[in-house]
């Protein structure tokens, strides 16, 4: 019986981890990770996050062919074939800092890998990584002393949070890269009759393992590029009283465009895409290459530039000041079906907002107390000045409260912004929201989700992102 083992239980490990197991009946997978909270949560009942079909995927395997588990030396030990998973966040300090991934906790997984293998293993890079990291980890593993092979592959995960599992059951492509040596080849194909126990064979692409490095990095930065082009045209339709709704949906019939990834928001969140893009900018740095670097800063900088243009909007509409003004946050997560708040936009808004004095209620279905208070308390790192911000003071905390319904949040509001696209908020009683809101009444669609038409009947002054102004 193949063995797994991944190192990493977290969004990425958990769910693609679970769906291998449940796909290959034959494999004995186990997912380990040093968090003995997130261990044990993924041994309960309350799984350590949201992800719409996972619970099930979950609940078939856990037990036969699936295990958790912070034993991370003795699966990894006996593993075959070893994933990491971990997180590659921006490096905080130090040379690249604000830029950089941050690949403390790889380097500590590949030297752990090293010291505990007893036989030869594949090495799977499942991570978000640099183009070359492989490389510095082949160093890592072939230094071990004991004439053990690795051989190292890059797998990177194309899977987004809130569709988890429906994309890793159908995934567009699995792309494998590795050394173009018949040992290499060989791994690749270890990795591929994996995957194949589900995914077609013209589905599975192979690379060298620079390109499949890379090609994680260039999709990022791709998708992150149409939000940012959206969204900058979102700012122009305002100006002109063009629809940005109307103009996404012509330039997207274009079918060398196409429709998807063309929604105008206020802005897009999730540890990915600006991680990854400063990265990107970061690896063209070091290749001389400052132009293309600072192409793709532009996409970071005007997803900033969405972030702080709503607040402006919201600040302005409201006669200038939100001093003491109750304004309901609706969503706080990235996005929908996730509770998930790394990056999300939300906290770049409640931070403006709460900047100019303002009292906020939010409300998220999926993201507690907690992890708003940390997200709003946080520093945030500026990578175009690389020093850290002030924390926010514990007073401004108390300027926010937390509830779990979205009609206690909008009560006696002056405003609302909805700031995640999750569905119950297409679908509130409005006219109920509306009678019990201060006046005017003001709603801010971050995702533009609700009808503002029918908003306006009721008696709500509307402002959609990249739309007509209200009349
Ligand atoms: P995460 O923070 O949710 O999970 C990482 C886990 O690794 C944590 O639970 C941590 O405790 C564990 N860990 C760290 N060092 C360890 C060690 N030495 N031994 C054992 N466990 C260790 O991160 P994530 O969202 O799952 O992302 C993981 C990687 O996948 C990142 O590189 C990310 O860029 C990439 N990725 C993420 C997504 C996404 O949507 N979240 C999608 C594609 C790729």
């Amino acid at each position: 019986m193949v063995k797994i083992c991944c190192i990493g239980a977290g969004y990425v490990g958990g769910p693609t981890m679970a769906v291998i197991a449940l796909k290959c009946p034959s494999i004995e997978v186990a997912v380990v990770d040093i968090s003995v909270s997130r261990i044990a949560a993924w041994n309960s009942d309350q799984l350590p996050i949201y992800e719409p079909g996972l619970d099930g995927v979950v609940k078939q395997c856990r037990g036969k062919n699936l295990f958790f588990s912070t034993d991370v030396e003795k699966h990894v030990c006996e593993a075959d074939i070893v994933f990491v998973s971990v997180n590659t966040p921006t490096k905080t300090r130090g040379l690249g800092a604000g830029k950089a991934a941050d690949l403390t906790y790889w380097e500590s997984a590949a030297r752990m890998i090293a010291d505990v293998s007893k036989s030869d293993k594949i090495v799977v890079e499942k991570s978000t990584v640099p183009v070359k990291t492989a490389e510095a980890i082949e160093k890592i593993l072939t230094h071990n002393g004991k004439g053990i092979k690795f051989q190292i592959l890059s797998n990177p995960e194309f899977l987004a949070e809130g569709t988890a599992i429906q994309d890793l059951f159908e995934p567009d492509r699995v792309l494998i890269g590795g050394r173009e040596t018949p040992e290499g080849q060989k791994a690749i194909q270890a990795l591929k009759n994996v995957y194949a126990h589900w995914v077609p064979e013209g589905r599975i692409l192979t690379t060298n393992l620079w390109s499949a490095e890379l090609s994680k990095l260039a999709a990022n930065a791709f998708l992150a590029q149409r939000i940012s082009s959206v969204n900058a045209m979102s700012a122009l339709c305002e100006a002109t009283g063009a629809n940005i709704q109307q103009v996404s949906y012509a330039v997207g019939k274009d079918s060398r465009i196409g429709p998807k990834f063309l929604n105008a928001s206020v802005g897009f969140g999730g540890s990915c895409f600006q991680k990854d893009i400063l990265n990107l900018v970061y690896i063209c740095e070091c290749n001389g290459l400052p132009e293309v670097a600072e192409y793709w800063k532009q996409v970071i900088k005007i997803n900033d530039y969405q972030k702080s243009r709503f607040v402006n909007r919201v600040v302005a509409s409201m006669f200038n000041t939100v001093a003491n003004k109750k304004i309901a946050i609706l969503g706080f997560a990235f996005k929908k079906d996730t509770g998930d708040t790394r990056e999300t936009p939300a906290i770049d808004v409640c931070k403006g907002l709460l900047g100019d004095k303002a009292r906020l209620s939010i409300y998220d279905p999926q993201v507690t107390e907690d992890q708003i208070q940390r997200d709003l308390t946080m520093n945030k790192f500026d990578w175009d000045h690389p020093i850290h911000l002030q924390p926010m003071s514990p007073s401004t905390v108390k300027q926010v409260s937390v509830t779990w319904d979205a009609y206690e949040s909008t009560k006696d509001a002056h405003g609302i912004c909805i700031l995640t696209e999750w569905d119950e908020f297409r679908t509130l009683d409005y006219q109920r929201i509306y009678d019990n809101m201060q006046k005017p009444a003001f709603v801010f669609d971050g995702r533009n989700i609700v009808a503002a038409d029918k908003l306006r009947e009721i008696g709500f002054i509307v402002y959609s992102i990249g739309k007509p102004l209200d009349p």
